[in-house]
Parts: C-alpha cells; sequence; structure tokens
C-alpha cells in the first residue's frame, strides 16, 4: 500500500533521496551525513476509528513522519487525501526540513497525512476523526517537539480541533501546538496567504533576475485553493495576466487574462472554477501545463510535470507552489531546455515561514501587525532566493539543487556539530 509509483517510475520518497544525492556530490559531505539525512527519524502509522454519520466505523489511516530536527522542533503540515500514502508522507517530511534550512528558521522537517475523502465526509466526521488523530499523535507532537499545519485538503478550522484535542489532553490552553490557526486562536495575521504571497514574491525575484517585466507577465496556475488562489490574486493585483486557473474538475483559461476575482467566486459558489459568467474557455488540467506563457504556477499536487510533458511546456519560469511536482527527469529536461525552475522549498516557503512567526507570537504571547508579518516575509524570501541565486551561479547548477545545496548544508552542518548519540 505505502510504494506508491509515481510517474517517470520513482516514489516520491525516491524522487527526494535523488535529489539530494545529486546536490551533495556538490557539498562535498562525509557519506555518514549524507546517510543520515537520507532517512527520516521516526514515522508513526494509526488507524483511526471514526463513527460515521450512517452509524457504521470507519477506520482511516494515517501518518505522522518526522524526518529530521536537528535545527530546532518538527515542523509540517497534515494532509487529507485519498492517496496520502507512507512513501508521499516521507518525502515530504524531507521537504520540510530543507524548506525550514533554505528560509534558515530553528524548524526541521515532519509531515503528516490522513488517507481520507474529506469532500466526502460530513463536518462532524471530519472533526472526530481530526480529534483521535490528534489523540493518537499527541505523545509525539507538541509546541517544542513537532507543531503541525494546514496542507491539502486541511484548514484553520482543522488547526483548531487539534489545538483543542492537545489542549484539553495537557489541562491547558497550548496554542503554539499548531500553526495556521484561526486568528481568533492565536493564528496570525498573514498566515492564510503567506504561500501564494511567497509564490508571487519568489516568482517576482526571477522575473527581475530574467528581465521579465512584471506587468502583463502571462501566468498559468494549476489549483485554486489556499496557495495557487492566493497566489493568482497577487499575481494580477501586480498587473500580471493570469491567463489560466484550474481546480481538480476543471481549467479555464483566456488568453487576454482572466478576471481572477470572478473565477474565485465563482469556485466559492459552484464549486468549480468553470461557471456561467467565467469568460473563459475551459481546457484540461493537461493543457493548462503546456500553454504559452512566461510563469507556469503548479499549486496542487505532486507529479503531474514528468517526461511526456516537459518538452511541451513553453513557460521561461517554473514556479512551485505545490510540493514535488515535477520528477527527477522532467527537471532535467526543463534544466536543460533553460526554464528557470523555482522549486518548492523555495518557491512555497512562505507558509512556513509565516507558521514560524505565529509559533514566535504564541510561544511569547505577541501579536505582531500585518505590515510587521509582510516586511519580515519579504525579507526572508528575498534573502532565501538571492542566496540560492548566488549558488546556482556559482556552482552552475540548476535553481533547485542550489536550494537543496543551501538546505542540506545548513542541515548537515547542524548535524556535525551536535554529532551521534552516544
Ligand atoms: N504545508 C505547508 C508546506 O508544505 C506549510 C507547513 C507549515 O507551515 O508548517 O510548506
Amino acid at each position: 500500500m505505502d510504494a506508491k509509483v509515481m510517474a517517470d517510475g520513482l516514489s516520491p520518497a525516491e524522487a527526494c533521496r535523488r535529489q539530494v544525492e545529486v546536490a551533495a556530490a556538490y557539498m562535498d559531505l562525509e557519506p555518514w551525513l549524507v546517510e543520515r539525512l537520507l532517512v527520516t527519524n521516526k514515522e508513526v502509522t494509526v488507524h483511526v476509528p471514526v463513527k460515521m454519520d450512517d452509524g457504521g466505523l470507519r477506520i482511516f489511516t494515517a501518518y505522522r513522519v518526522q524526518h529530521n530536527d536537528v535545527r530546532g522542533p518538527y515542523k509540517g503540515g497534515i494532509r487529507y487525501h485519498p492517496e496520502a500514502d507512507l512513501e508521499e508522507v516521507r518525502a515530504l517530511a524531507m521537504l520540510m526540513t530543507w524548506k525550514s534550512a533554505v528560509v534558515n528558521i530553528p524548524f526541521g522537517g515532519a509531515k503528516g497525512g490522513v488517507q481520507c475523502n474529506p469532500k466526502e465526509m460530513s463536518a462532524r466526521e471530519l472533526e472526530a476523526m481530526t480529534r483521535r488523530f490528534t489523540w493518537e499523535i499527541s505523545p509525539v507532537i507538541g509546541p517544542e517537539r513537532d507543531i503541525p499545519a494546514p496542507d491539502v485538503y486541511t484548514n484553520p478550522q482543522v488547526m483548531a480541533w487539534i489545538m483543542d484535542t492537545y489542549s484539553i489532553l495537557k489541562g491547558q490552553t497550548v496554542p503554539g501546538v499548531v500553526t495556521g490557526k484561526p486568528l481568533e486562536l492565536g493564528g496570525s495575521l498573514g498566515r492564510f496567504e503567506a504561500t501564494g504571497k511567497g509564490v508571487f514574491i519568489t516568482t517576482r525575484a526571477a522575473a527581475a533576475h530574467l528581465g521579465i517585466p512584471v506587468r502583463g507577465m502571462r501566468v498559468a496556475i494549476q489549483g485554486c485553493g489556499n496557495v495557487g488562489g492566493v497566489a493568482a490574486r497577487f499575481f494580477s493585483r501586480a498587473g500580471c495576466k493570469v491567463i489560466a486557473l484550474s481546480d481538480s474538475k476543471a481549467a479555464v483559461y483566456n488568453p487576454q487574462g482572466l478576471d481572477v476575482e470572478h473565477v474565485l467566486a465563482c469556485k466559492d459558489q459552484y464549486a468549480c472554477v468553470m461557471g456561467p459568467k467565467v469568460k473563459a474557455e475551459e481546457i484540461t488540467n493537461a493543457e493548462l501545463l503546456e500553454l504559452e506563457c512566461e510563469v507556469l504556477a503548479p499549486c496542487a499536487l505532486g507529479g503531474v510535470i514528468t517526461t511526456a510533458n516537459a518538452a511541451k511546456i513553453k513557460a521561461r519560469i517554473i514556479a512551485e507552489g505545490a510540493n514535488g511536482p515535477t520528477t527527477p527527469a522532467a527537471d532535467q529536461m526543463l534544466h536543460q531546455a533553460g526554464v528557470f525552475m523555482l522549486p518548492d522549498i523555495l518557491a512555497n516557503a512562505g507558509g512556513v515561514t509565516v507558521s514560524y512567526f505565529e509559533w514566535v507570537q504564541n510561544l511569547q504571547n505577541l501579536l505582531w501587525s500585518e505590515e510587521e508579518i509582510g516586511q519580515r516575509l519579504e525579507g526572508i524570501l528575498q534573502k532565501a532566493f538571492a542566496e540560492v541565486l548566488a549558488i546556482a551561479q556559482d556552482k552552475k547548477v540548476d535553481m533547485r539543487t542550489a536550494a537543496l545545496t543551501l538546505g542540506v548544508s545548513r542541515v548537515a552542518r547542524a548535524l556535525k556539530l551536535r554529532g551521534i548519540y552516544p
């Protein structure tokens, strides 16, 4: 069940390990460090029983994988998806470790996944499943240990249930156990839009580097949730032409630029990007990836850019809002074709960065203004972009290898300083 094979014949975890090995070759790392960093520290699998609305019992398989915590507590989201499996969660946990290190925040990496279809579950069923899952993993999470956050198909309400369940178990309110909470419960201003905003900030930096004017820049976005939908707003407000947007059912395309607010309102109202008054042609998600544009932002699921479609991609910049949307083989093809890749661990790092701000505020009972958060986020992402670009230019490697070089070397240095116990 856990050996999900993704496109191009590699499981997500194998693809991640492959990327690290490529980067390690540029770092002169001692073999024991690489060996240690390629494995996860702890993997918890639980079977979560839930009384369903029809009176029956269903058991959901769920995971929390903790990859590495040498630089700070484990950090990473929890996704609810029918195809969540151990190999995928392992890969995502590892990506979180490098991501936190690329933006240089004091966290390690973890990820959770519950194999379920939240679209077919009632709010009560989701709440029961979330609370029991939280109870099951409560020994391994905590504000100083492992701090979950939203990911695919989880949201602030789910974080509120996790926070409440954990707090009841501890006998006191513990806001710092999760990030991405509702504002009323210690969530941070700017957290909801942070990942999408980060996609915009890093893409803008890439466009400036390549000499592409932001005004009129054509952007195609796959996904229109917390990442894609938010990014679309930022691109459109900056004067870009968002020419395509999609959800799991359909994609809409208008070469003159979509009315982003209109498409998002339609998604809200009809649960689909294509609606009565949307001025656009309906295309498929596969066609969206191959559109003529300057920026392609895959902001939905992993494994969508493969050797089967990489040669057909016409974008000059790919901004990976999703985690792991490009397979290693496709990545190489794109690099050779001169496409500028903004890898996931940089492009979507805005989310975990503002999660860090939220956690800091929770631990110290502080409330930062939206302006302060916006400035700190910009500063961190611009610095990370500049550092990754400098490595790419210096070592003559693609941006993913450069980002991994930066992230993995920071973790490796910390590991070397701490050493192996005993
Ligand atoms: N799920 C998000 C990610 O993949 C956010 C993680 C977090 O804030 O901890 O980066």
